[in-house]
C-alpha cells in the first residue's frame, strides 16, 4: 500500500519537531501537524518564558545588593534621609497604574517599581521568534507542516481537521504533550488559572495563591514574589516538592519563607468564591485567603483528548497516557509516542527530544539506539535560590546501598559577606561506599542548575569521588566546594 508520507507526527512541541526533522534528514517524507503554535509547551508556555520571567523576578535581589557594593540610584543622595532608600522614586501616574501593584513588598527598601506589560510583551515576541525559527527548520529540512488538530480516523489515516480531509501514514508518531489538569471537585477551582495563563495576565496581581507543591507551583510562587506580588503556595502536604532530596525540600522550603513565600502546608483548598473582585481561598482547615488571583499547578494531564486512539488500536494507563515499550513503541507496532504524552515517570523537555531524536535515528535511519537511562537524567528548579539535583536521593541511595557515604557543605556565597544576604549555598554528593561511585548530586544556590549539568556528565560517566578530589579547584567561585570536600558527614 503506498502512504501519503513515511511519518506523520501529530504535535510540534519539543518531541516531535525534533523527531520530525531527524526522519527527514534520513531521507523520509515527512508531515506534522499542530492544532496551535509550533514550538510546543516548552517554547510557547513553558520552559522558555517561565525562564525568563525568572530572570526577571531576581532583579529584586539585584536591587537590594547592589546599595551594599556602593550603588547609588542619581539623585538618591540629594534627597532628604527620610525618602531613601525605603521609598520609591516619583512615578508618573500612568507608570504606577501600568505597573498595577508590582512594587516590592513593604519591608524592602528598594527604588523601584517592575512595569509587567513590558516584560509580558517581550516574552511574547521572543516565544514568536522560537516559533518562526522552528517552523523554518521544519520548512528547511522539508517537512510538510498543517497548521491543524490532527485525529486518528485508522490505524493509518490522519484526519486533518480544519482541512477536512485525511492522509496516510507508514509510521505515525505521538507527541501531543501534556496539559495542566485542576481538580473538578474543588467548588470554584474553575475561577483560577494554570500555568498556561500565567504569561498572558492582563494585570499583574497585587497577590496570588498557588496551589500545588510540584515544579510548577514552587518555581511560580518564587517568580511571583520576586516580582513583589504577595504570595501564598498551598501545598497539600509537607514539605514541598515531593521525590525530591528530603533536606533539599526542607532547606528550600525555609529558604522560600525567608524571601516572604508564604508556604501553607497540608492546606487542602475546599472552596474558591469570588468577592468583590478578589478571589477568597477557603481551606479545609478553615483559613480563608483573600487575593488577586488563584492559580492551579497541580499536574499535568496527557494531552489525548478526542485524538481517537480506539481507531488506531492504541492502548492508553488509566489515567490517559499512552502506553510505550524502552523503544516508545505503543501497541500498534507502527505507531510511537515520545515525551509527556507518555506514561513516562520524566516529563522533561531534553527527555522528549531524546526520545524523539532517538524514534528517527531507529525507524528511519537504521541505526542501533539503546532505550533512554532515565535513573541519570539532572533536573532543576529554577526558584531563586535554585535547586538542581542528579541521581539517587540519600534515602533512595540508602535504601539500595546501606551505608553510603554523604558529603556536605553550606556556607555563604562570597557576595554576600558584602551584601549581608543570609541565604546559604548547599550542596551534597552521595558516594558508594565500595565503588566510590558519585550515586547522586544536590545543590541549592545560585547557578545549580548550570552546575548540576557537569555533575551530570560526571555520574553519566561513572565517575569516583576520587577523581573529584584530584581535580583542581576554580578559585574564587562556589563550584570549587565540589572538588575540595574531603570529610563525609
Ligand atoms: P508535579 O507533578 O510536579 O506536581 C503536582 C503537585 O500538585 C504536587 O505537589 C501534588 O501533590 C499536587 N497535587 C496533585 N493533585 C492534587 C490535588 N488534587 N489537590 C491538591 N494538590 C494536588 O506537577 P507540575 O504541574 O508542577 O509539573 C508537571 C511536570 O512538568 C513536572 O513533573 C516536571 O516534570 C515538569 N516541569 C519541569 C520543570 C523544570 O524542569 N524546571 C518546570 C516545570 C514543570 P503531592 O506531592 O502530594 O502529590
Amino acid at each position: 500500500m503506498a502512504f501519503d508520507f513515511d511519518l506523520f507526527v501529530i504535535g510540534a512541541g519539543s518531541g516531535g519537531v525534533r523527531a520530525a526533522r531527524i526522519a527527514a534528514s534520513h531521507g523520509a517524507s515527512v508531515a506534522i501537524a499542530e492544532e496551535y503554535r509550533i514550538g510546543g509547551t516548552c517554547v510557547i508556555r513553558g520552559c522558555v518564558p517561565k525562564k525568563l520571567m525568572v530572570y526577571a523576578s531576581r532583579f529584586s535581589d539585584a536591587f537590594e545588593d547592589a546599595a551594599a557594593f556602593g550603588w547609588r540610584f542619581i539623585g538618591e543622595e540629594d534627597r532628604p534621609p527620610s525618602r531613601t532608600p525605603a521609598q520609591p522614586p516619583i512615578l508618573e501616574e500612568q507608570d504606577r497604574a501600568a505597573a498595577r501593584g508590582g512594587g516590592r513588598r513593604a519591608d524592602a527598601p528598594i527604588p523601584v517599581t517592575f512595569h509587567w506589560p513590558t516584560l509580558r510583551e517581550k516574552l511574547r515576541a521572543e516565544v514568536s521568534r522560537l516559533s518562526s525559527l522552528y517552523r523554518a527548520n521544519l520548512e528547511r529540512h522539508g517537512v510538510e507542516i498543517f497548521d491543524t488538530r490532527a485525529e486518528f480516523a485508522g490505524p493509518h489515516e490522519i484526519f486533518l481537521v480544519a482541512e477536512e480531509r485525511t492522509v496516510t501514514a507508514e509510521k505515525i508518531l505521538i507527541a501531543t504533550g501534556a496539559a495542566p489538569w485542576v481538580p473538578h471537585n474543588v467548588p470554584g477551582a474553575a475561577h483560577a488559572i494554570t500555568s498556561n495563563e500565567a504569561f498572558e495576565l492582563n494585570n499583574l496581581p497585587r497577590s496570588i495563591a498557588i496551589v500545588g507543591g510540584g515544579y510548577i507551583a514552587v518555581e511560580f510562587a518564587s517568580i511571583f514574589n520576586g516580582l513583589g506580588v504577595e504570595t501564598h503556595l498551598l501545598y497539600r502536604g509537607a514539605p514541598i516538592l515531593r521525590g525530591f532530596d528530603m533536606e533539599l525540600r526542607e532547606k528550600l522550603s525555609q529558604a522560600l519563607s525567608a524571601r516572604g513565600v508564604n508556604i501553607h502546608t497540608h492546606a487542602e483548598v475546599d472552596r474558591i468564591e469570588r468577592c468583590d473582585g478578589q478571589k477568597v481561598v477557603h481551606t479545609r482547615k478553615g483559613e480563608e485567603l483573600r487575593v488577586d488571583e488563584v492559580m492551579y499547578a497541580t499536574g499535568r494531564e496527557p494531552y489525548t483528548f478526542d485524538l481517537h486512539l480506539e481507531k488506531a488500536g492504541v492502548e492508553v494507563a488509566p489515567n490517559g497516557a499512552v502506553k510505550v515499550d524502552a523503544f516508545n513503541r505503543t501497541s500498534a507496532p507502527h505507531i510511537f509516542a515520545v515525551g509527556d504524552v507518555t506514561d513516562t515517570p520524566v516529563q522533561l523537555t531534553p527527555v522528549a527530544i531524546r526520545e524523539g531524536h532517538a524514534f528517527a535515528d531507529r525507524e528511519f535511519g537504521g541505526l542501533e539506539v539503546p532505550p533512554l537511562n532515565i535513573e541519570g537524567v539532572p533536573t532543576a528548579v529554577f526558584t531563586t535560590p535554585e535547586m538542581a539535583t542528579c541521581g539517587l536521593t540519600e534515602g533512595q541511595a540508602r535504601e539500595k546501598h546501606g551505608d553510603i557515604e554523604v558529603y556536605r557543605t553550606e556556607f555563604r556565597p562570597m557576595m554576600h559577606t558584602i551584601s549581608g544576604r543570609q541565604e546559604k549555598m548547599f550542596m551534597k554528593l552521595l558516594v558508594h561506599p565500595e565503588t566510590r561511585k558519585l550515586l547522586g548530586a544536590h545543590l541549592i544556590g545560585e547557578a545549580a542548575g548550570e552546575m548540576i549539568q557537569l555533575l551530570a556528565a560526571l555520574i553519566t560517566a561513572g565517575a569516583t569521588k576520587e577523581q573529584l578530589d584530584a581535580t583542581i579547584a576554580v578559585h574564587p567561585t562556589a563550584a570549587e566546594e565540589l572538588v575540595t570536600m574531603r570529610t563525609p558527614s
